[in-house]
């Protein structure tokens, strides 16, 4: 089978099964977090229904025009619905603009296929605006969803699709995967697929951008200090936190991993830790604190967060955390 996604084997099945049987949904939604697959899932799918030569029923060969074009994104017959900038709205002009091209017939597929991104990001109008095509869905097309959770579209999309949750893989599932498929080192692959939680699109993305895996350590550098630092000192460092939202929330993110990583080595949990990198830090720093200090902890992290997504006032945000983080013994050698 050409389907081979790292792990979602079940999902793949189910929809080669579909095909074989000539029992196609019109619609499917595939939920899951970024970088899990749902997009790679969703691809295969059409290439299984456009193929031009496929090897068996419910297959696809990977090689004919119609499979290379859909690897890039860029066939005829796809249709692709997404924010046109990171985090905005999907509009109801963007879903009538796709509605009208879905009336057409195919242009030389099969099937026109509908791929509508992360579509937990569309507002009711345009949520809307979809039923209606759910509800009387043209032949010869396939609407694919994807969202983060099924629970964030109105009720009445999901009832109406086929819903497919992709979960992360298991650590060492994609540990071996990123050795055998993607060459790396086994120290590397070890890092990535803790780093990213079991998610393959997230692991290749940040082995790839140098950037941000240097923003990460400089972040849980600064966390590791404020630890050991004096209340005047932490309001001093209050006044240098970048103050761009999207920044913020990702430094306040990963602050959360680390949290959480704490709270895992201090009960002797087994699950696996995010930043396996720091684990010999996490254990001299989880000493001394308690499991309920490191609790409250990631809640007014949290709470730091909402303050964030609320436009609240940025720096009273890190001040008022700036006296919840406790202080622990992080002096290694
Ligand atoms: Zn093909």
């Amino acid at each position: 089978m050409s389907w081979n996604l790292i792990g979602h084997e079940w999902a793949e099945q189910l929809l080669a099964q579909h095909i074989c049987h000539g029992d196609l949904r019109h619609a499917y939604l595939i939920t899951g977090s970024p970088g899990t697959g749902r997009r790679s899932l969703a691809i295969e799918l059409a290439k299984a229904v456009n193929c031009l030569n496929p090897p068996a029923p419910g297959d696809f060969c990977d090689e004919c025009r119609a499979c290379k074009q859909l690897s890039k994104l860029q066939q005829p017959d796809l249709s692709i619905v997404e924010s046109e900038s990171e985090g905005a709205m999907i509009k109801v002009d963007q879903v009538r603009q796709l509605q009208h091209s879905l009336s057409l017939a195919p242009y030389e597929a099969k099937y026109r296929v509908a791929l509508l991104r992360n579509f937990q990001l569309a507002n009711a109008s345009a949520q809307n605006a979809l039923l209606k095509t759910l509800e009387e869905a043209p032949q010869k097309v396939i609407l694919i969803l994807t969202a983060d959770s099924a629970e964030n579209l109105l009720p009445t999309i999901a009832s109406r699709c086929e819903i497919l949750r992709l979960r992360p893989l298991p650590i060492e599932a994609l540990e071996r995967a990123l050795v055998e498929r993607w060459s790396f080192t086994e120290q590397d692959a070890n890092l990535y697929a803790h780093l990213s939680g079991g998610r393959p699109g997230l692991a290749l993305g940040l082995s790839a951008d140098k950037a941000a895996l240097e923003r990460r350590a400089h972040w849980l550098d600064d966390l590791v200090h404020l630890f050991d630092m004096n209340l005047r000192q932490r309001f001093v460092y209050s006044e240098t936190i970048n103050r761009v939202k999207d920044l913020l929330r990702m430094e306040l993110q990963t602050w959360m991993t680390y949290m959480r990583d704490l709270y895992l080595v201090r009960s002797g949990s087994d699950s696996p830790l995010t930043n396996i990198d720091r684990r010999s830090e996490l254990e001299q720093i989880s000493a001394s604190l308690t499991q309920s200090t490191i609790l409250d902890t990631i809640s007014a992290m949290q709470n730091a967060l909402e303050a964030i997504e609320l436009n609240a006032n940025l720096r009273l945000a890190t001040d008022v955390l700036m006296l919840e983080i406790p202080v622990a013994n992080s002096r290694h050698d």
